[in-house]
Formats: C-alpha cells, sequence, structure tokens
C-alpha cells in the first residue's frame, strides 16, 4: 500500500534522462561544448517528463554554440609577427585575399579586425604594439576598447620587454586571460645552427630563449606565466598546438567550440578534437529531433533533408580544410589537379551523380553502411535515424580525409616515422607527387611526425586550415566514431 508504481511513461523519460547523461559523462570538461550546469538541467527536465522544457534548453543551447562571438586581441610590437600569427590562426597565406598584411611598418594607431573566413564568429584583431602609441598600458587598453575581446595574445620575436610585462599586468587586473608568445624560434634555431653547426643542440637552443625570455619576470618581480615558441612558419613544431590546447581548455564551452572549429587541422590530435566537438553538436541535434518528432511513421528523404545534410558536409569540410578552396589551394601549392586530390578523398563525391548510383541510393547505401558497422546508436525512429547517422558518418568521411592531407603533407616533407601519420602505414606508392618520405625521423619519440629542420619548402603557416608544413602529430587517436547506445 503507498507504493508508487512507475509507469512506462515515467520509465521512458528515466531512460531519455540516463542516455543524455551517459552521453556526455565520456567527455572530459574541458572538450564539452555546453555548459555542465545547463546540461544538469536538460537532464532533470528529461527525468521530470518535462520535453518541452528538455528540448527548449537544447535549442538555445544550440543557439549559442552557434552564434558567440569571440574576439582575440594580438598585440606586440611591429615585426614581431602579430600579422603573420593572425594569418596562421585564420589558415590564409599571406598572398591570399583579405591576408594580414606582413612586413609592413606599422604606421597606424587603430585596431584592425580579421574575420575567420569559415566561422565569422570568431575575429582576430590586429592591435598597434603598446610601444608604437605611446600610451601608458591602462589608456592604450582603453584606447583599444579591452572590454569587448575575449583574451590577449602578447607576441614578442626578442625577449618580452618592460611594456608587454606592463600590458599584461593591466590586462590582468581588468580580469582578462593573457598569453604571452615568442615567435622566430625558427630563426633563432637556424641562426645558432649556423654560427655553432658542431656545438649545436636544438632543446639547450629552445630552453635558452624561455630563459631569456623568464629573466625579464623575474627582473620585474613578477611570476612567471607559460611562454609559448612559435614558429608562424612552421605551426605544427614548437608549442603551437599547446598553446591552442590551452585556449580551448580555458574558454566557456560556447565560446571553446567555435574557436576549436577555427583552428587549423594541424595534428592528429587537433583533428581528432574538432571531431568530437562536431560529434557532440550532431547528437544532441538528433536527440532534440527525436523529442519531437512531428511523423513517426515518416521513413523517407524528403528533397530539404538532402539539402540540410548537403549543407552539414560542406560545414565539415570547411571546417577541416578539405572544401572545394582549400583543395584548389593545395592543388596549386602540391602542384597537382584538383581531381588528382579528390581521387584520394570520399567526402567530396557523396552528392556527385553517377550513372550507378542516385543520390538518394547512396545516402541509402551509407546510412545502411554506418548502421551495420555501428550498431543502433541513436533514436529508433528510421527517419531520425538517417538523418542523423548520415551526418555521422560524414563526420567520419571528412575526418579521414582530413588525416590523409596530414599524412600526405608528413610525407611530403619527409617529416613521416612509419606507421606514425594517421591512417598507419605509408603507402607504397600514390602520394600527390611529393617526394617519398625516408620513414625516418630523428630524436623524437614515436607516434610523432618530424619537422625537417628549416630546409622544406618555402610553405608559410598553414594553408585554408589544413597545415602547409607539417610536424608533430599527437598522441595515436581513433578516427572512428565512439558512439554511445541509444535507443
Ligand atoms: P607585425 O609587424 O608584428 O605584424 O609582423 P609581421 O607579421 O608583419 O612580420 C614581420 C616579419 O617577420 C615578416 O617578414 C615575417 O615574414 C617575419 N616573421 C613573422 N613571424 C615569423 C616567424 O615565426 N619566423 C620567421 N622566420 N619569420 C617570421
Ligand atoms: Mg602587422
Amino acid at each position: 500500500m503507498g507504493q508508487r508504481f512507475s509507469s512506462p511513461k515515467d520509465e521512458h523519460h528515466q531512460e531519455l534522462a540516463s542516455s543524455f547523461n551517459e552521453y556526455f559523462k565520456k567527455f572530459k570538461l574541458e572538450s564539452k561544448i555546453i555548459p555542465q550546469k545547463t546540461l544538469a538541467s536538460i537532464e532533470l527536465n528529461l527525468s521530470k517528463g518535462n520535453i518541452q522544457g528538455a528540448n527548449s534548453s537544447i535549442t538555445n543551447a544550440l543557439k549559442e554554440i552557434e552564434s558567440t562571438p569571440l574576439d582575440v586581441a594580438v598585440t606586440g610590437e611591429s615585426g614581431s609577427g602579430k600579422s603573420s600569427f593572425i594569418n596562421a590562426l585564420r589558415g590564409t597565406g599571406h598572398e591570399e585575399e583579405g591576408a594580414a598584411k606582413i612586413g609592413v611598418v606599422e604606421t597606424t594607431m587603430e585596431r584592425h579586425p580579421y574575420n575567420h573566413p569559415k566561422i565569422p564568429n570568431v575575429v582576430f584583431w590586429d592591435l598597434p604594439g603598446i610601444g608604437t602609441t605611446n600610451f601608458p598600458p591602462k589608456d592604450y587598453l582603453e584606447k583599444m576598447k579591452f572590454t569587448e575581446y575575449d583574451f590577449f595574445i602578447i607576441v614578442s620575436a626578442t625577449r618580452f620587454k618592460k611594456n608587454d610585462i606592463d600590458l599584461a599586468k593591466a590586462i590582468s587586473r581588468m580580469k582578462k586571460d593573457f598569453y604571452f608568445v615568442r615567435t622566430k624560434v625558427d630563426s633563432d634555431l637556424k641562426n645558432e645552427k649556423k654560427f655553432k653547426p658542431r656545438t649545436f643542440d636544438r632543446e639547450k637552443v629552445l630552453q635558452q630563449i624561455r630563459s631569456s625570455c623568464v629573466r625579464t619576470f623575474q627582473e620585474n618581480n613578477i611570476k612567471q606565466p607559460p611562454i609559448f615558441l612559435i614558429s608562424n612558419n612552421t605551426l605544427c613544431d614548437y608549442d603551437f598546438q599547446i598553446l591552442m590546447d590551452k585556449v580551448v581548455n580555458t574558454l566557456p564551452e560556447y565560446k571553446r567550440h567555435n574557436f576549436m572549429l577555427s583552428l587549423p587541422s594541424i595534428t592528429r590530435a587537433a583533428i581528432e578534437r574538432k571531431r568530437q566537438f562536431l560529434e557532440q553538436r550532431i547528437w544532441i541535434q538528433g536527440f532534440a529531433f527525436s523529442l519531437l518528432i512531428v511523423n513517426p511513421s515518416q521513413t523517407i528523404l524528403m528533397n530539404k533533408d538532402v539539402e540540410d545534410l548537403r549543407k552539414s558536409i560542406n560545414h565539415y569540410r570547411a571546417v577541416f580544410g578539405v572544401d572545394d578552396a582549400s583543395l584548389q589551394g593545395l592543388a596549386k601549392d602540391w602542384q597537382v589537379s584538383v581531381d588528382q586530390l579528390k581521387a584520394k578523398m570520399k567526402s567530396p563525391h557523396v552528392f556527385e551523380t553517377t550513372k550507378e548510383e542516385t543520390i538518394q541510393e547512396r545516402l541509402s547505401r551509407l546510412y545502411e553502411e554506418f548502421r551495420l558497422a555501428k550498431g543502433d546508436v541513436f533514436a529508433k525512429n528510421v527517419y531520425v535515424k538517417k538523418m542523423f547517422y548520415l551526418k555521422y558518418s560524414f563526420l567520419d568521411m571528412v575526418t579521414d580525409d582530413a588525416n590523409v592531407f596530414l599524412r600526405e603533407i608528413c610525407i611530403k616533407n619527409n617529416l613521416v616515422r612509419l606507421g606514425s601519420c594517421p591512417g598507419g602505414s605509408r603507402p607504397a606508392s600514390g602520394t600527390f607527387g611529393g617526394r617519398p618520405g625516408s620513414g625516418t625521423g630523428g630524436g623524437r619519440p614515436a607516434g610523432t611526425c618530424e619537422v625537417a629542420g628549416t630546409s622544406g619548402p618555402a610553405w608559410q603557416g598553414t594553408t585554408r586550415g589544413l597545415p602547409r608544413q607539417q610536424g608533430q602529430l599527437g598522441p595515436a587517436c581513433n578516427t572512428q566514431s565512439r558512439l554511445p547506445h541509444y535507443n
């Protein structure tokens, strides 16, 4: 008596809540794209059967993800490499339209915005160096509208100056984050090697650069912040990826999503992290979709669905730097045709009509293949499954394509250790006309690619989201989706 039995409906709601919770549990806090508080409130609504409430929180969260702006201030003396760094972050070649002009002595006191070409909500602001303006730090920050930035990057090509440190102190008092970036370490290494060929020790030189930067902080009696050594010419080497990981981990969830997607895919780990971010978005969209399914008997994809799917794959391709525009740039750099590049890829062919298969037939085949390979990982409704399994399948395809190029870049630059590049061991033939890799890297742990000193092609920075010159790969990671089961 008095015992309350749960109805099948209650059980269904509990199931929804627990599958929601289970899904997000598998991501580390710093890789989640929705704040923990919001996730908890959605879960609570689901468990209480407040489906409308849960759905509207999800819709709002998705809107926040799409629309939250991110503004990054890059400051430092003229010639320190600010514009080069901004181009590298935007994946824009220096000679491309819309690139920040490099090697130009600063004459303007104005800040200049550069939108990310693929993720326009991400804006990099090129600020005149504080030394150029002659303003004291507080006035400088006010003139530069410091409240509008999410964080600052203070760039120097030599030792940091008292100016830089005073600026950092002022930024910190204004409760904003900042990062110190020491550029041009490739030049330092090259010079050291040239002048001391017999005693040259790469790690020692890097350590000396770090120590020299640290001294300025000690002289100014402040606790030493981390200093990131980078080369704008070889992004994948040195500390660039470490810096980006630190920034992504520190940003609030909604900001981190766009920033992560805007970053160049220069390591296998970076590609995998992007994949995880996008996977979460697909999952939660599919989850919300299945909550409010209007016509449960619908199984066929309509024209608008096919259009939606086409947009999705194009978005993934742009984010990973394997879209048509990026391929054209790469083809030019590598002196091959776009078709030769596409022949190595899967994603550009999904929406191509062929004699053998209509697009609808191909989508049905891809859906079945995904379902057979992964099992039932999502809602029971066939229509929802079709839409979202296909999106997962596209994401896997694009991730694979991005890894194929990363691997090609390693091979072309003689950076590869056998078996360490994405996709396993090196093919016996069929690279994009690049010279074959020697398969020997020197002095790096297994699982990394190595930049062959400064003797590689004169590529600079990144091209449209893909690295032009490739180095260190992250720890081995699996490009296969690890999807949870949700019934
Ligand atoms: P800004 O005045 O701070 O915007 O500096 P720029 O980006 O215009 O760079 C000034 C010069 O330094 C240009 O000739 C760049 O090619 C060069 N440069 C920038 N970053 C690097 C780097 O990391 N390594 C090397 N070797 N040269 C760099
Ligand atoms: Mg500049």
